[in-house]
């Protein structure tokens, strides 16, 4: 159902803040916002709620049974419909490291679906999250898959995803500067993870173009006080934006909070990592073609690892106001304006302003969502 606008309602309007106003949406973009809008068809709503920017989530891997690795259009919508209950309005379709076959097959299903421009939550295109990793890093990716990073690989696979990847999670030391270098130039954002590089490594990728780090903290090394590693580049650069996996369990609280201190406002993206047991009961599940037990929402290979996660972009907010004691809208900011710049997509997503796309979360103080608008088509609601 289309969304025509609101009217005498709590707003977060970018760089003002939460302003009791009216806007107006035409063609799926913010056409107005202001006062003097009257219009019966606009909705209006209660003091409790407000509306927030649509949460942008360029890490999500499933949910709702359903993985981006076992594509069909059918499960495509199923993760999507579910997203878009915590709030989330576009998403980077996130591939796993599996045989190249196997791979293309995914990249095909997505760009297809993309290419359909359907309603709903928007793939604004793909993260592609190895085969080009280290080993030592592996994580819940399947180890006999993985290679080293190569330009020529790279170009199939996006020849496979008709240019539709966006953002690649590499390891820059398995032979991975030239690829950064590659990538740059075609405006991909390099995000450096399930990485073993040093300090030094990670500086000289970021001097040829890397501007990310995925899941930090989580499959990297670490920081010692002799060699400040992957975590320390990622600490100390400005020019990395931090995805962070903000559930609590993939990271402590205390390390949320050093990673808001050193970075502030501007450096990190909150990410959800999910899996098809997002939206789902506890119990047996899959990622990358390897059995995962959720339990109490927690999600583990057989041998303990951590599996990605069954997190929701609205608890992802609320934990990181927990952790660090933000205001809302600062923490709103890390899941909608800062992935948005990191994508450089900031023109048309991330923040409530005339000219970008009609894209909305309804929620209370307390990030329950209510209501959620993609382009200005409402594709949830239980208001
Ligand atoms: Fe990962």
């Amino acid at each position: 159902m289309k969304c025509f606008g609101f009217k005498n309602s709590n707003i977060y309007v970018f760089g003002k803040g939460i302003e009791k106003t009216s806007l107006c949406i035409e063609n799926g973009k913010i056409k107005k916002i202001g006062n003097n809008i009257k219009d019966n068809a606009f909705i209006e709503l209660d003091e409790k709620y407000i509306v927030l920017p649509g949460f942008v989530d360029k890490h999500t891997h499933g949910a709702n049974s359903a993985d981006f690795m076992n594509p069909s259009k059918e499960k495509i919508k199923l993760i999507l419909s579910a997203i878009s209950k915590e709030g989330t309005t576009s998403c980077l379709a996130t591939t796993m490291t599996q045989s190249i076959d196997n791979i293309n097959l995914s990249l095909q299903t997505i760009a297809s679906y993309i290419e359909e421009k359907p309603l709903g939550v928007e793939i604004l295109g793909v993260h592609l999250e190895g085969p080009f990793i280290s080993p030592k890093h592996a994580g819940a990716q399947p180890i006999k898959y993985i290679i080293p990073c190569d330009i020529k690989t790279f170009e199939e696979l996006n020849k496979e995803a008709r240019n539709h990847i966006k953002q690649v999670t590499l390891a820059v030391e398995e032979d991975g500067l030239e690829l950064v270098k590659y990538l740059k130039a075609k405006g991909i954002v390099v995000s450096l993870g399930h990485t073993d590089c040093t300090y030094e490594e990670a500086i000289e990728a970021v001097n040829e173009g890397a501007t990310s780090i995925s899941h930090m903290f989580n499959a990297m090394r670490g920081l010692h006080h002799r060699n400040a590693g992957t975590v320390g580049a990622g600490l100390l650069s400005d020019e990395l934006k931090c995805e962070l996996i903000c559930d609590l369990i993939h990271v402590s609280k205390p390390v949320v909070q050093l990673l808001y201190e050193n970075k502030g406002k501007d450096g990190i993206c909150l990410i959800t990592d999910a899996m098809e047991a997002k939206w789902m009961p506890d119990g047996d599940y899959q990622l990358g073609g390897q059995k995962v037990i959720v339990k109490n929402g927690v999600a583990r290979l057989e041998d303990g690892t951590l599996a990605g996660s069954t997190l929701k972009m609205n608890e992802a907010i609320h934990n990181f106001m927990q952790a660090t004691g933000v205001s809302l809208l600062d923490a709103v900011d890390l899941a909608t304006i800062n992935p948005a710049r990191c994508l450089h997509i900031e023109d048309k997503k991330g923040s409530i302003e005339v000219g970008k796309d009609a894209d909305f979360v309804i929620v209370d103080k307390d990030l329950n969502v209510y209501m959620t608008i993609c382009r200005g088509e409402i594709v949830y609601s239980k208001l």
